[in-house]
């Protein structure tokens, strides 16, 4: 069936939220807070152990510490508490972007079963999976991924484990790889170039004969495409058109973004068809898939990224986050004066929806409006 991807107008007169079709939560995020919020309840009396931040949501993290869960790595996999301090008495989550082979192994070490308090969303693991057949068929897996990203981390490790794997951050990286695969650069200069981002016995000379590409689930789908097209045409040109010289050298992955992205990706295309002043997204500011939605927004119109209501100060002040610079700033005079005022409104897979109906709260009590927001719910409910 297809998908509608319009989204929805809540309409309050002299100002309209349109909201996108799909926003919010995921499959993966909602079962990896299930099985946090479990845990605790199954394990009274334990120390609770989060391998790192269970999603990237600042209020999700926040609710899990103060019911006594702390993290053992931070996001970047600087180690919080002691891998040392661990025994096997303790209870250690994995987070839903999975871990990585080593620290599975360290875990186990220690006594702790890894598989039972295992979150790792089963989108990530197709990805897994994906590397592991065409590494089969001996093809080394280029992961399109933010190399320091926890999810990233993983799959590079899963993939890793069976055959030569390297990662690109975007195109840029893609390009540069490209210049080994075509020899328009020395082998030798691939092990500095691509420092910490290539498999332990990687040999630039041989490992890139055969590729594919996979991605961290939550890249943008566009991004992805043009740098799996860009290196199979790079292969092309190397190989010859000829025959079946491109699935030699290229393996058909697919991309293997997981269909959350998808969907809030494609809804975000469906929101930025409706004219509008500003646009506002909702989420953690380290989550990748949020960015992403930030980043589509702000080629058309005015976008502000903020992780909750609280950030917008006034009718006219708003702080909200620079993914680019890695800032908070603030900014005056957000919303115009005219009316109606139109603001596109969507959030990323990790932010719970009573962030955004908080959002949306704080927006209407700025105006004069004739309508509440049960009004409208009740109005769609009539419907
Ligand atoms: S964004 Fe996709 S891969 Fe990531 S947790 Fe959600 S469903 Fe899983």
């Amino acid at each position: 069936m297809k998908k509608d991807f319009t989204p929805t107008l809540l309409d309050f007169g002299p100002v309209q939220v349109y909201l996108a079709r799909h926003f919010g939560f995921c499959y993966g995020v909602e079962n990896a807070i299930d099985i946090a919020f479990r845990t605790i309840e199954e394990n009274p009396g334990k120390r609770i152990f989060l391998l790192s931040e269970m999603i990237h949501n600042p209020q999700v993290n926040a609710d899990l510490q103060e019911r006594g869960v702390q993290f053992l790595q931070d996001t970047y996999g600087k180690q919080l508490v002691p891998f040392e301090s661990i025994t096997k008495d303790d209870v250690v989550i994995i987070p839903a972007f999975g871990t990585t082979l080593a620290t599975e192994a360290k875990l186990r070490a220690i006594g702790i079963t890894v598989e039972k308090y295992n979150t790792t969303c089963p989108f990530v693991e197709k990805v897994w999976n994906r590397s592991e057949q065409i590494a089969k068929k001996n093809y080394t897996v280029v992961v399109h991924g933010k190399p320091t990203h926890e999810e990233t981390r993983a799959t590079f490790s899963h993939a890793a484990y069976h055959t030569p794997t390297v990662v690109v951050n975007d195109m840029a990286e893609a390009i540069a790889l490209s210049k080994y695969i075509t020899g328009e650069k020395e082998a030798a200069g691939f092990y500095t170039e691509f420092a910490g981002r290539y498999a332990e016995g990687f040999d630039a000379a041989k490992d890139l004969q055969r590729i594919g590409v996979v991605n961290q689930t939550t890249m943008l789908a566009s991004d992805t495409q043009a740098i799996a097209d860009f290196l199979k045409q790079v292969m092309l040109k190397k190989y010859g058109e000829a025959s079946n010289n491109t699935e030699e050298h290229f393996a058909d992955t697919r991309d293997t973004l997981c269909y959350a992205t998808n969907d809030n990706q494609t809804a975000v295309y469906g929101l930025l068809e409706t004219a509008a002043d500003l646009a506002i997204v909702v989420g953690g500011y380290n989550s990748s898939n949020t960015s992403h939605l930030v980043e589509l927004c702000e080629e058309k119109l005015p976008t502000y990224f903020i992780n909750n209501e609280e950030k917008i100060l006034s009718s006219s002040l708003i702080q909200h986050f620079n993914f680019h610079t890695k800032q908070e700033i603030t900014t005056t005079g957000f919303l115009p004066q005219h009316a109606p005022v139109k603001i596109l409104l969507t959030s990323g897979a990790s932010c719970p929806d009573a962030l955004v109906e908080g959002v949306i709260a704080k927006l209407i009590s700025f105006f004069s409006v004739q309508k509440t927001m049960e009004d409208i719910t009740a109005a769609f409910n009539n419907a």
